[in-house]
């Protein structure tokens, strides 16, 4: 049995508490990780306050995990002790079903195993990367990059991949107007890749507070949405968007901002439910897409793509005493752009 320290949560609208969770002892194809830092994901608050529906508390959020192996199972090929390695937002899949022969295990028919708020198959609940250390198949541990420090590693398990795989499947290069909505810790990854990608891009943030931040990462232009000129000024102008806000938002104000044939993906994932009206799509043969996470084959591509780019979130690094105080901080937009719990602290 091994055992860890956590953070856990006990319902909506409680604090973290100090905790000790079980981890099961390694299987053949297992790898030990002990994790030196996990970020904090919208998600991650979404869940704990039950925004997406019932959670079995205690909660150990936390799925954005870089890390150490410290020991493997018999059978492990891929990692060794002393390897740099992380983890995302999926610890399993049944690997048998289209989707994961495919590589795309988030999409598993089955359902895939989320890193915490799941279920194993050995009928344990899973708990997250709030955590000294964690228990995974190796086929849902990826590669760290030796040029990326394992600080800011983390947020790419979850914030990377999650605008990565979109702006991959809709094409963001050279020649494509790419939008980013909403410029928090997705969001601010949004526009790194997609201007590495060689796509214009153009911030549509709430106000221009972060302005000179989005220029500096890369964006082209940037826009306030408070104010109803940018709706006019931007209206038809753009092939792609990605929409990363957490809370529902008036969608037909965006539709109009794309060009014939252009997509919006939604990446935010708010619990309440968004509007639309469907003329706002019919009218230039738009799109209205989703895209959740993505495969573990595409998730270390992302990282080795982001070794080569030089991209890197910017982070605030804080300790385990300060995750509530995180909570609300980006509850309020109020975070440069991602918190990383140390979990040398809990
Ligand atoms: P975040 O850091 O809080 O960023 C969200 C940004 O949205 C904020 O920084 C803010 O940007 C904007 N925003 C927040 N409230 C708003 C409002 N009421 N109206 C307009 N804009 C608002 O959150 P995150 O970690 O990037 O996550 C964003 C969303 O993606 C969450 O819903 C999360 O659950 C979801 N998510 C989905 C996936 C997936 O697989 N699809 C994966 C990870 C996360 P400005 O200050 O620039 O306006
Ligand atoms: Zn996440």
């Amino acid at each position: 049995m091994i055992t860890a320290k956590a953070r856990a949560v006990d319902g909506p609208d409680q604090s973290f508490r100090t905790a000790e969770i079980v981890r099961r002892d390694l299987d053949t194809q297992d790898v030990l990780i002990e994790i030196k830092y996990a970020g904090i994901c919208h998600s991650d608050i979404h869940t704990a306050h039950g925004e997406w529906g019932e959670v079995n508390y205690p909660l150990v959020p936390g799925h954005e995990i870089a890390g150490i192996v410290t020991d493997v199972g018999s059978e492990v090929t891929k990692y060794k002790v002393g390897d740099r390695v992380g983890v995302g937002c999926m610890v399993d899949s049944c690997g048998d079903c289209v989707n994961c022969r495919k590589g795309e295990e988030q999409y598993c028919l089955k359902g895939n195993i989320p890193t915490y708020a799941g279920v194993d198959k050995y009928g344990e609940p899973t708990q997250g990367g709030y955590s000294s250390h964690i228990v995974v198949t190796e086929d849902f541990v990826v590669r760290i990059p030796d040029n990326i420090e394992l600080d800011a590693a983390a947020p790419l398990l979850c914030a990377g991949i999650t605008t990565y795989s979109p702006l991959r499947r809709w094409e963001a290069a050279p020649g494509k107007k790419v939008a980013v909505v909403g410029m928090g810790g997705l969001g601010h990854m949004a526009v790194q890749i997609a201007h590495a990608m060689g796509a214009e891009v153009t911030v549509l943030s709430q106000s221009l507070k972060k302005k000179d931040d989005g220029l500096q990462l890369g964006a082209d232009s940037y826009y306030a949405t408070s104010d109803p000129e940018t709706f006019e000024k931007l209206a038809g102008s753009f092939d792609l968007i990605i929409n990363t806000v957490s809370a529902s938002l008036n969608m037909d104000a965006y539709f109009s901002l794309l060009t014939l044939d252009g997509t919006l993906v939604n990446v935010g994932a708010p619990g309440e439910p968004l509007s639309l009206h469907v003329m706002s799509l019919i009218g230039h043969r738009r799109s209205f897409a989703g895209s959740m996470i993505g495969g573990i084959r595409e998730t270390q591509e992302m990282l080795d793509f982001c070794a080569e780019h030089n991209i890197a979130p910017k982070i605030e690094v804080i300790s385990a005493d300060e995750i509530d105080e995180a909570y609300k901080r980006v509850l309020v937009s109020d975070v440069k752009y991602r918190f990383v719990i140390d979990t040398s602290t809990m």
